[in-house]
């Protein structure tokens, strides 16, 4: 039996903290031992202080565990992150400084040049950053890893299967996000139920710009960001969970279609313990990806692609979904993790 690492989650009992509690229950290399988040709930018993708002009762493990305020010490070898962005900044850094590793969702450290932006299966040679960012901010054993925006998950593996084997040129996209992607109580009822709002507050410039630092090359210590522009509207939609994206790109070289679907189908799944089998499915059926339907491929961890077709005014489209909270947050750090005990960063 392998070392079990001690887990401590920055805002766990918020949408993503709950998140990280339901993945980490039973994990063969994690055991959660600390959790931290606001005043309002720092000194109550987890079961007290979170509004759980998951299927199924709080894991036993964690109900007890007397929430903390974001401050070191925190009794865990990890943190991961679930913060909004006005506290994580601070707080972020206060932990790796403190010499432990971060692991964030976080918005606030994702772009900084030194800071890896991971998704495993993409570009998990981007964690050669860490080193550089421990000289550059003076962390001694600490470090910050992120992961993407959680739209961004949703449209980056199709986009990264195409860049590689034919180029990208341009990139046109619209979102559908679920409710839960504002975290709790999050968008009031009143504004969502029967409605589409076409506005997220800061969404759209994180989601066109980020693919191209996952795509991007690290090159000496510098990642050479993928040189394709992104254009994107991003609209809030009544599903709980699930990120929906229909995307038009046009491609550096000339590709047919079955070489379009052959590339995202080959693109591989990593073999650790939270790695769906499939990385990302591409499904023939004319109605999906539906939200409902797809989010849980591979227990939320797959990317599903449908819709592919070459397009009228771009050289293809299709339609791409991932499970927010559990591919787009929790599961995504849980994931970088693992990654980075396999390369023996932890
Ligand atoms: P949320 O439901 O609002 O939860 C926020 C958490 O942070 C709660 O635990 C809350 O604690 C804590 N918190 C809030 N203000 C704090 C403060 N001033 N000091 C200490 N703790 C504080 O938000 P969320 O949806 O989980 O999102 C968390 C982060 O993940 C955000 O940065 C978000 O952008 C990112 N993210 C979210 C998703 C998603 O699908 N929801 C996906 C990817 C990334 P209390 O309960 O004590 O208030």
């Amino acid at each position: 039996m392998s070392k079990k690492y001690r887990v401590g989650i920055l805002g766990a009992t918020g949408t993503v903290g709950q998140r990280f509690a339901q993945l980490l229950d039973g994990h063969p290399q994690f055991e959660i031992t600390a959790m931290a988040a606001s005043d309002r709930s720092a000194g109550k018993p987890y079961s007290e202080a979170c509004a759980w708002k998951l299927p199924g009762q709080i894991p036993a493990g964690v109900r007890d565990i007397v929430v903390q305020p974001i401050e070191p010490p925190m009794d865990c070898d990890i943190v991961f992150s679930s913060l909004p962005g006005n506290v994580a900044r601070e707080a972020e850094e206060t932990f790796a400084r403190a010499g432990y590793p971060v692991i964030s969702n976080s918005s606030v450290y994702r772009m900084d040049e030194d800071v890896p932006l991971l998704i495993a299966e993409i570009n998990h040679d981007h964690v050669g950053l860490i080193e550089k960012q421990k000289t550059n901010r003076g962390f001694s054993k600490g470090f910050i890893v992120t992961n993407p925006n959680c739209a961004v998950i949703a449209f980056a593996p199709p986009l990264a299967a195409l860049h590689r084997k034919f180029g990208i040129e341009s990139v046109v996209l619209t979102t559908f996000q679920a409710i839960s992607g504002a975290g709790y109580p999050g968008v009031a009822s009143l504004d969502i139920v029967d409605n589409v709002i076409p506005y997220i507050a800061g969404e759209e410039p994180k989601v066109e710009i980020e693919a191209q630092k996952i795509l991007g090359t690290l090159k000496n210590g510098v990642i050479e960001k993928a040189d394709f522009t992104v254009s994107a509207q991003c609209f809030r939609v009544n599903v709980i969970d699930g990120h929906m994206v229909s995307v038009r790109v046009d491609l550096k070289e000339k590709a047919t279609l079955e070489g379009v679907v052959a590339a995202m189908r080959a693109f591989p799944s990593l073999d650790l313990h939270s790695s769906p089998e499939h990385f990302m499915e591409v499904t023939d059926e004319p109605s999906r990806p539906q939200t409902r339907l797809d989010r849980d491929n591979g227990s939320g961890m797959t990317i599903t692609v449908g819709r592919v077709f070459p397009d009228n005014v771009f050289d293809y489209r299709f339609v791409s979904l991932s499970h927010n909270t559990v591919r787009g947050a929790a599961g995504a750090a849980v994931l970088n993790a693992e990654l980075l005990i396999q390369k023996g960063l932890i």
